[in-house]
């Protein structure tokens, strides 16, 4: 074509670095992901504190790239994003947790809960509570069956937008849980107002906790907020059967981490 080089770049594409012309050829593969079903999802379980057992799993999104392998959010989420792209891969998201869970569910884990990761831009989309509204109607799911996780940023990027949102899925049933909470900065005002469920406490006050005074008198100060607004308290990233004992001593409703599980395929899953 007019314009391209013989090596068929464009003077622009061959001066741009190799990070650029990568970051374009993923690009070009994420495009193309939905369609040909390189999508997965894995599940990390969630156990309620002090006991073994599953009160349910954290969908996570992996994608089978056909010659990079594996790849986990950080490669390609904020691409996703930065493209709107990830407004259709959110809803396979949804719509593939679902039909797990609809597995699950008939297997008599009825008292398991999927949770699903959303992102700012599917929150600002229009179309986010007919999506899940019309998705659990699908898979013949009561909505209490469906935990939504959204960061404190993407509920604070536009408060009265989100709160309106919310709403409607809480009325739903559907279950909020404020995810890396603390890392944020959200105000407890608006905390108070959010009809959120749970509060997951940040990976990062837990990783240090045996260790580090300040992050052990945070994660108190969070599940004492947390108690203080009725919501149920999840941390994450449990790694060590200090940090363990550590959150369940501080009054942790739930908790999730390597310890307890990692995310696996959902045949792996073992059902504790
Ligand atoms: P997140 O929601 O905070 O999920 C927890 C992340 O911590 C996961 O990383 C999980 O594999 C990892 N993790 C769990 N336990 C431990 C532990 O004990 N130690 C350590 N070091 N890490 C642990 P992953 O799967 O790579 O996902 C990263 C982020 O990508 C997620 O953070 C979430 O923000 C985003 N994400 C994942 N799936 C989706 C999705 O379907 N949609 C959207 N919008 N975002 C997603
Ligand atoms: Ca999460
Ligand atoms: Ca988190
Ligand atoms: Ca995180």
């Amino acid at each position: 074509a007019k314009g391209l080089g013989k090596n068929g770049y464009s003077f622009f594409e061959r001066s741009m670095n190799t990070n650029a012309r990568q970051q374009l050829q993923l690009l070009h593969d994420l495009r193309a992901a939905l369609e040909r079903g390189e999508f997965l999802l894995y599940y990390q379980p969630k156990f309620a504190t002090g006991s073994e057992r599953m009160i349910g799993a954290e969908a996570l999104l992996r994608w089978q790239h056909p010659q990079q392998g594996l790849l986990t959010p950080d490669r390609f989420i904020g691409l996703a994003e930065k493209t709107g792209l990830i407004i259709a891969i959110g809803d396979w998201v949804l719509n593939e947790a679902c039909r797990q869970m609809r597995l699950w569910y008939e297997q008599g884990r009825r008292d398991w809960r999927v949770a699903v990761n959303l992102s700012a831009l599917q929150f600002c989309h229009g179309e986010l509570v007919e999506s899940v509204r019309r998705t659990l109607d699908r898979h013949g799911l009561p909505a209490n069956c469906l935990t939504l996780e959204i960061t404190e940023s993407t509920a604070m990027h536009d408060v009265n937008a989100s709160l309106a949102i919310l709403e409607q899925l809480a009325g739903m049933g559907v279950d909020i849980a404020i995810d890396d909470f603390g890392t944020g900065y959200s105000s407890l005002l608006y905390l108070k107002r959010l009809p959120a469920n749970e509060l997951k406490i940040d990976r990062g006050f837990v990783r240090d906790l045996e260790h580090d005074g300040d992050d052990a008198a945070i994660v108190s100060a969070i599940v004492a907020l947390g108690q203080a607004l009725d919501l149920r308290i999840v941390a994450e990233g449990v790694e060590t059967r200090q940090q363990q004992a550590f959150l369940t001593e501080l009054g942790c409703d739930s908790l999730q981490g390597y310890l307890l599980g990692q995310p696996l395929p959902p045949e792996h899953l073992s059902a504790a």
